[in-house]
Formats: C-alpha cells, structure tokens, sequence
C-alpha cells in the first residue's frame, strides 16, 4: 500500500491517517514529522531547514524533497507507506514519481478526503477555546454546562481567530485553489479514490478502508 492522502483542513485527515496507517500496517510519514525528526537528530538537512524557519522563510522544495527522500528509503517503508502532506501540488508529484522510481517502485493510490464546505465551517467555527486549560469544547458536539465557561477550569471560552467562519472559508478557498491541479493530475492518471469524509470518525475510517482494500497489493 503506497498512499498519499489528501484532504482540506477540517476533514480530519491527522486521525484518519493514523487509523488507515495502522490498519495496514504501514509508516504514517507527515513532512511535519520529517522536518522534526530531521531538525531534532541534526542531519544536515535539519540544519539547512531550521536556518531557513529561524529567518522566518518557507524551506524551499529542493530540501523537503530530500527529506522525503531520505525518509522513503528507509527500510519501513519497504513494504509501503502512507504519505500526509506531500506532494503538495504537481511539481512536488513528479518529483515523488522521481523517488519512487529511483527506489523501483511506484505510487498506488491517491485518497481524497471529501468534505461539504458549510460542514467544515459549521464544525470548525463552533470550536470554543479555554483562555486557562487550552481545552478545546464545541458549541453543538462538545458543549459545556454553562455558555462560555470551561467545565474542567471553569476559565473563560473564546474563539481562536482560525475559527471564525471567514478566516475558514478563506482557507478552504485557498486549499481548494492550491490542491485542485492534484486532484486534477492524479485522476487523470486513474489513480485518485474520493470518499465522503463527513461523519463519525469511525465511519470515515471504514470508507477509507473499504476504498482503499483493493490497492492493498498495488
Ligand atoms: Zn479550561
């Protein structure tokens, strides 16, 4: 099973990668944990990538690349891998075409986590912050006794800038912008499989696997 998986913030695709990496059994590479791993065991691409986000700029492509790589080619990955986060858009999937090519393989599969706009924000702008604990309730799905008030602290709740409605649809806008040319690429190739990413985390899961079983062996 090699896997990358797509999906817009909101969708919940940080847990549902975990599940589907665990129930084939299979490494769940982020290109967050391989920035941390490399940054934290001083390689020398962490040491190029930390002097690019200690001055504040974007580590250029050619490094993540590398980084990916490197990660790709280690002996876990032999036997598959489920990748969050990478390629980014079309030039980043060449390049992983490249990698994988150079190990002698190829990609399997392209899941894409599909989810209603207005959903995304009715759950994202529902999300109230504690100003104490950082508690994380909801207004409809996880509500405290009292409006406003952190039943475990009984701190003050607010909204994070990043939840307002405005703020999330502008970054669904953007993330729609950005990924479509993917999405785009990859079915083109017949290699992307949509589900419907609404739902209880536990049925999404089982979409998920239920797409995915037939590549398993791809
Ligand atoms: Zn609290």
């Amino acid at each position: 099973m090699r896997l990358v998986l797509v999906g817009p913030p909101g969708a919940g695709k940080g847990t549902q990668a975990e599940f589907i990496a665990e129930h084939f059994g299979i490494p769940k590479i982020s290109t967050g944990d391989i920035f941390r791993a490399n940054v934290s065991g001083g390689t020398d691409l962490g040491r190029l990538a930390k002097k690019y986000m200690d001055a504040g700029d974007l580590v250029p492509d050619e490094v993540t690349n590398a980084m990916v790589r490197d990660r790709l080619d280690e002996p876990d990955c032999a036997h598959g891998f489920l990748l969050d986060g990478f390629p980014r858009n079309v030039s980043q999937a060449y390049e992983l075409d490249g990698i994988l090519n150079d190990l002698g393989t190829t990609l399997g599969v392209v899941l894409d986590l599909n989810v209603d706009h207005d959903e995304v924000v009715r759950r994202l702008s529902g999300r109230r912050t504690c100003k104490k604990c950082k508690h994380v309730w909801h207004i409809e799905y996880d509500r405290t006794k009292v409006d406003g008030i952190c039943d475990k602290c009984g701190g003050e709740l607010y909204q994070r800038e990043d939840d307002r409605p405005e703020t999330v649809r502008h970054r669904l806008e953007v993330y729609a912008e950005q990924t479509q040319p993917l999405i785009h690429f990859y079915t083109g190739r017949k290699q992307l499989v949509e589900i419907d990413a609404l739902g209880t985390v536990e049925d999404v899961t089982e979409r998920a696997i239920a797409a995915l079983t037939p590549f398993a062996d791809a």
